[in-house]
């Protein structure tokens, strides 16, 4: 089987190419201009590019569906060469600064929704993706390829920002070596130039893989999907919580490395009248007490066969009111995609049940 040309780093590739300068011309090729066919790279010697052509793929992942939502964000089933299918999600948001000139620009921000794993191993009661259970890992190459897809597909110019998170399906941390080897292949300056600390890793909690990520200290940024306050209910909704408790999470984001400027994610998944009470919101501010924390308050997404219901909004304002006037910075995740099968997994399911 040919190896997939996004699975190294421009090092990697210089080790492997004679001579390798040329690695950088490939790198080139491939994620400033999004080309996919060696054939093509004209700046490479006729021999070269047919020995390439032999040994790599450029083209792993093949669009089969999108979704376009209202508010401009585009919902992405890709399938693997396997014959596997996962979803990404491209989101737009208006961007306000002012210029020297003191007046306003608006720009369009991007940020890339990446899946990390096929199917999921943590089972949590709330997520669509969970139903179908755990496939397998995606290769450094497959996660990395997803943003070149949708760059190229939105003809996104190779320089503009953008932003990756790590909110697709899967546990990125279970499949720690290859996220973290797309983190460092996606930054490269030669390439996507995607800095880890425009990066967020989403993690369900797994405290010793936090503490090993740490260790890395790759710049890269955390989330915690924290979704309750108390050890009952936060094991009922992810299971794993009766292996790493609220307390154990809670100490791994304390030593974790935070940069200067930037915050801890606390992602909390808000659902009608299980965890959406002042209640919870006071013991969130406790639990948070000392760490340098902001709170994204997610309204819960339905889908089919789910047993829990969407909150109320004025009810989860009421939450993160309570929680801003203890000077806690926290936001309601815009809901952005409702219209799209948004929360993870929904537009694979829907594309699996078309076919059987
Ligand atoms: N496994 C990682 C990252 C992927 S899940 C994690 O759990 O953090 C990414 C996000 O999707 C999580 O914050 C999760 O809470 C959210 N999510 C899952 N199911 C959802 C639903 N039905 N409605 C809204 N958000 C959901
Ligand atoms: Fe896995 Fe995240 Fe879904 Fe939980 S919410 S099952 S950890 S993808």
């Amino acid at each position: 089987m040919k190896k997939n040309i996004y699975d190294y780093t421009l090092k990697e590739l210089q080790e492997k190419l004679q001579p390798s300068f040329r690695a950088k011309q490939i790198y080139q090729w491939l994620y400033i201009r999004y080309e996919n066919t060696f054939s093509k790279m004209i700046n490479l010697p006729q021999s070269m590019r047919q020995d390439l052509e032999n040994e790599y793929e450029i083209k792993n992942l093949n669009i089969i569906r999108t979704e376009t939502s209202k508010d401009g964000s585009k919902k992405y089933l890709f399938k693997t060469k396997d014959g596997l299918s996962f979803e990404s999600v491209l989101i737009k948001m208006r961007d306000k600064k002012l210029n020297s000139n003191g007046q306003i620009i608006e720009s369009e921000k991007w940020t890339c929704c990446l899946s990390s794993q096929i199917g999921c191993k943590v089972g949590c009661a709330f997520c669509y993706t969970a139903k179908g259970g755990f496939v397998r890992n995606l290769s450094s190459g497959e996660i990395v390829e997803q943003v070149v897809q949708i760059k190229k597909d939105n003809s996104i110019a190779p320089e503009k920002r953008i932003n990756i998170v790590y909110m697709g399906m899967g546990e990125p941390l279970n499949n720690m070596q290859n996220v973290t080897h797309a983190i460092e292949i996606l930054s490269e300056l030669d390439g996507l130039s995607i800095s880890a600390r425009r990066q967020t890793i989403s993690t369900s909690g797994i405290a010793p893989k936090i503490i090993e990520l740490g260790k890395l200290n790759l710049g890269v940024q955390l989330a915690i999907s924290l979704h309750a306050v108390d050890d009952e209910l936060r094991s009922k909704l992810i299971p794993m919580n009766k292996a790493y408790n609220i307390e154990s999470v809670i100490q791994a984001v304390k030593n974790f490395p935070v940069d200067e400027r930037k915050k801890i994610m606390f992602e909390y998944l808000v659902i009608k009248d299980i965890n959406d009470n002042i209640q919870s919101a006071k013991k969130l501010l406790k639990l948070l007490d000392g760490i340098k924390a902001k709170v994204n308050l997610i309204l819960f997404n339905p889908h089919e066969g789910s047993q829990f219901q969407r909150p109320d909004l004025n009810q989860v304002k009421k939450f993160a009111d309570f929680l801003i006037n203890k000077g806690l910075l926290c936001t309601i995740r815009e809901s952005k995609g409702i219209d799209i099968s948004a929360a993870c997994g929904q537009l694979r399911e829907k594309e699996l049940s078309k076919i059987f």
